[in-house]
């Protein structure tokens, strides 16, 4: 049972015009109380209801800051405690001192994700929802917000229990079973634990195949922009960037390193890399450029190959062709502003027609072309499956994949005719590993170590 109240600011401070500080616990309206002036005393405010007054200091009677106070009762609260909050100004001054002023009082700072984590101990939420907390903070496109929104909505929850429903299912059934273990009753369950397990293994191998589109929705498609000295690699990049810039990391440098930019195409996050000119060089600071930017090649999920469409094809090129066939690849012929030299058909060699793309980063022209290649690449057209149950959170992979095993084991153990109570533990551990998920077996220190990645003051 939890008894103490916590305190944090739940806005970014310094960002936003008003910060609003959260006060969560048994003794959330009580102690506020003591600092707060208004018409209404606190104690006796209605649940749900908003009230104007200040935040004083009871040291010196000193009016500290003009706020909006809420007032949401337990249980209808999204900690299901007594919840307040407090909306100042946002100066991070006086923000700070009414932090100060409650944390005089019988409350305590919260520690990172501390609401959400009484959200779930309290049953408010299960575990993969409050992970869809976590992720709709850091969430980078506006798809990967929706997912994550998704799955706060309980989503991947509800699928989850229907498939473990199935189990439970399948668990009585073998119980009946051990009980009356007549000969003919026995291969009547070896078929219905194969039936069964390979439903529910059917099932997760949709979340599954979602989950890689999940992880790059998170992550971003690590895109490396590739080709020789000159070619409009950064130009390529800047424009991109212009045009789509989300999340900006610039790793200091000069050209010769790597230059990574966050951007969403066509709401595909990428994570863009221009990396130095590929070829063999003597220049040691080049080479270094090089070097990473041959680690950059090997490590992207796409690369984007440039070529000066206005020079005849450089057998560097031609190397670097060589070198990415079979990968995830589009091959931009930039500058076809001027009279084209380089050979068309000799790339259509290396790469299929819609994964070659005209452009001229100067006019801006063959952009469009661009982004629709990359979308098509990646999703067989725009990503229009927002319905889906994405799974992109990678401790559901791995405990979906566990799960996967378990059933695996389970069907061959059943198809071998093994002693049905022998099989009931593999179902039995696929139960588990599946409501690990939502957090119905999760262990104590699984719980804490979640959680503590949350931002402080959700
Ligand atoms: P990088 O070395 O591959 O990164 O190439 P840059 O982006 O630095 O570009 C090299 C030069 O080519 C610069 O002078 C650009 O202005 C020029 N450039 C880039 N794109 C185009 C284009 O589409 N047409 C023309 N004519 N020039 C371009
Ligand atoms: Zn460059």
């Amino acid at each position: 049972m939890i008894s103490d109240t916590i305190t944090a600011i739940s806005t970014a401070v310094g960002e936003a015009g008003i910060a609003v500080i959260r006060v969560s616990g048994p003794d959330a309206v009580s102690e506020t109380e003591k600092i707060f002036r208004s018409k209404t005393p606190l104690t006796q405010a209605a649940s749900h209801t908003v009230h104007y007054g200040h935040i004083i200091d009871p040291g010196t009677g000193e009016k500290i800051e003009e706020v909006l106070v809420t007032v949401m009762r337990a249980p209808r609260s999204f900690t299901t405690e007594d919840v307040v909050e407090i909306s100042a100004h946002g100066g991070v001054v006086s923000v700070k001192r009414v932090m100060d002023l409650l944390l005089q009082l019988d409350i305590r700072l919260a520690e990172p994700g501390e609401f959400t984590k009484r959200a779930f101990l309290n049953g408010r939420i299960d575990l993969s929802q409050a992970e869809g907390v976590m992720d709709l903070i850091r969430s980078k496109s506006d798809r990967a917000f929706s997912v994550a929104l998704k799955q706060v909505e309980g989503k991947l929850s509800s699928k989850l229990r229907e498939l473990r429903y199935t189990l439970v299912e399948t668990l009585a059934h073998i119980e009946v079973n051990i009980d009356y273990p007549e000969h003919d009753v026995e291969s009547l369950t070896s078929e219905f634990i194969k039936e069964k397990s390979s439903q529910v293994m059917t099932e997760i191998d949709k979340l599954l195949v979602t989950a890689e589109q999940g992880k790059i929705l998170r992550e971003g498609i690590t895109t490396a922009i590739v080709g020789r000295p000159n070619v409009g690699k950064s130009s390529l990049l800047n424009t991109l960037a212009q045009d789509n810039r989300a999340i900006v990391t610039d790793i200091p440098g000069t050209t010769r390193d790597v230059i990574e930019e966050f951007v969403t195409i066509n709401n595909i996050p990428l994570k863009l890399l221009d990396t130095a000119g590929i070829r063999e060089t003597m220049d040691v600071v080049e080479r270094i450029g090089v070097e990473r930017s041959r680690s950059a090649v090997n490590e992207a999920d796409l690369l984007l190959m440039v070529i000066n469409a206005a020079e005849p094809l450089h057998q560097d090129e031609i190397e670097l062709l060589e070198q990415i066939r079979g990968r995830q690849s589009i091959i931009i012929m930039n500058k076809m502003d001027l009279a084209p030299q380089a050979d068309r058909e000799v790339l259509l060699r290396y790469i299929p027609e819609e994964r070659l793309v005209p452009m001229s980063v100067k006019d801006d022209f063959g952009v469009d072309r661009l982004e629709d290649a990359i979308s098509t690449l990646f999703f067989s057209g725009k990503l229009e499956s927002a319905d889906l149950t994405y799974v992109s959170n990678v401790r559901h992979i791995a405990l979906l994949k566990k799960a996967k095993q378990s059933l695996i084991d389970a069907y061959e153990a059943a198809e071998q005719l093994i002693p049905i109570d022998m099989i009931q533990i593999d179902v039995r551990l696929a139960w588990e590993q599946l409501g690990e998920i939502v957090g119905d077996t999760a262990h104590d220190a699984l719980i804490d170590q979640i959680f503590s990645q949350f931002c402080l003051g959700k």
